[in-house]
């Protein structure tokens, strides 16, 4: 007898779980778009974007997804013939690096695996290799959805430093977010990307590029760029649609005020970060707790340090990750994330991987219950599981 009738739970790494404030703000009428109280918003919608993204530098605005923001990083920050040297520890990172050759930037990758972070010594060696300074930008992820690896970002600033070389710091922080702490500006971010529908909790449909004030200046002779992704105008905007070069995305500007509202306002920033941090500590508790002894449960990253509070991979061996991910769903109203990259689709052990996303409007009681369902069905499955994996979890909550 299935038990999924009920709210069900989208425990995916995005799009994530959106709070009824948010979807209730922006059920409303179409607003005016020349004056009125949408355009009132703008200036505190920005300073709350540069807040989240802890910068006092410029943010520009797209009507897109993950994707559009990072084409609209790319065509800003290239000139033909520049060169990008991409720092890849999961799908993600080769998903931008892939996007750059092809527009026609020469792409240096350094691949680390799909369970280990960005090692800063490895990037040294590659920018002291440069010689003739022809790496333009070093495109890292912060958090790769689906390693859910988290890298050390002033690491690679610090990489950067000690070479002296001049390569713009770009950051993809589409899953990260306003999940795990990003100082843009004390770690000497030029350019960082990120999306609405993961830690910021807005439908997806927004895109945003923050861009530090040495890469504006230097970026002014990309010759990459299209009028319409252009970043100077929106970055430094000065009337209403120049933030958007066209009518504005209303809705979701409603939306934003209201999630930004909760993030920066009522909540706080670190707060979030901190309520992110108990709640993926929790995840990891029960993995571990299930992975004890013979089972095949593993969580994908081991090192602690290296791993995303906003999802958790983990490998449960081929069939049962897939089996286990439509028990949830089925039975329990819980759709966890599939596995990706971390084998072919086509490929049997594609089955062996899972992602549990926890990022954004989450609360104890959501995880506790995703995590307790999952008990559930290791048992119904009869998956070789450790014992206590959902106690684990509550002594993570209950110590704070
Ligand atoms: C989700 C995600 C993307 C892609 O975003 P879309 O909105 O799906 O285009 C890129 N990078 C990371 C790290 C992501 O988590």
């Amino acid at each position: 007898m299935s038990l999924a009738q009920g709210r069900q739970i989208l425990a995916i790494p995005g799009p994530s779980v959106m709070p009824d404030r948010v979807l209730n703000a922006m059920h409303r009428a179409a607003p005016n778009i020349y004056a009125g109280a949408l355009v009132d918003m703008m200036p505190g919608l920005r300073a709350d974007l540069q807040a989240v993204a802890r910068t006092a530098q410029n943010v520009a605005i797209y009507i897109a997804n993950g994707h559009g923001a990072w084409e609209a990083a790319n065509v800003n920050m290239f000139r033909r013939g520049d060169k990008a040297l991409s720092l890849v520890t999961g799908r993600f990172g080769e998903g931008w690096a892939q996007q750059a050759r092809d527009l026609g930037v020469e792409v240096e990758m350094i691949d680390f695996g799909r369970s280990a972070p960005v090692d800063a010594n490895r990037v040294e060696a590659a920018l002291r290799a440069d010689t003739q300074g022809r790496i333009r930008t070093v495109l890292l992820t912060h958090v790769d959805t689906a390693s859910s690896v988290l890298n050390d970002v002033a690491a690679v600033r610090a990489a950067l430093d000690a070479v002296g070389h001049p390569a713009l710091l770009a950051v993809d922080c589409i899953a990260s977010m306003g999940c795990d702490r990003f100082e843009f500006d004390a770690w000497g971010v030029d350019v960082a990307v990120s999306a609405s529908q993961k830690g910021l909790m807005v439908p997806p449909g927004l895109g945003f590029v923050w861009v530090s004030d040495r890469a504006l200046e230097l970026c002014r002779e990309s010759d990459l760029r299209t009028p319409y992704w252009d970043w100077t105008v929106r970055a430094r905007a000065t009337e209403f649609w120049m933030n958007f070069g066209g009518t504005a995305p209303t809705h979701h500007l409603y939306g934003l005020r209201e999630a930004l509202t909760m993030i920066v306002h009522e909540e706080g920033l670190e707060h979030v970060w901190a309520r992110h941090d108990t709640l993926a500590r929790a995840v990891w508790a029960a993995f571990e707790a299930w992975g004890d002894g013979a089972s095949n449960i593993a969580l994908n990253i081991a090192d602690p340090a290296a791993r995303a509070r906003a999802v958790t991979g983990a490998r449960i061996a081929a069939p049962d990750a897939t089996r286990l991910r439509q028990w949830c769903e089925t039975e329990a109203g819980v759709t966890l994330g599939i596995g990706l990259g971390m084998a072919p689709p086509d490929d049997p052990r594609w089955h062996g991987y899972l992602r549990v996303g926890h990022m954004g409007h989450v609360n104890a009681h959501m995880v506790l219950g995703t995590l307790a369902v999952m008990e559930a069905g290791l048992q119904a499955l009869g998956i070789a599981h450790g014992s206590g994996g959902v106690a684990a979890a509550a002594r993570v909550v209950a110590g704070g």
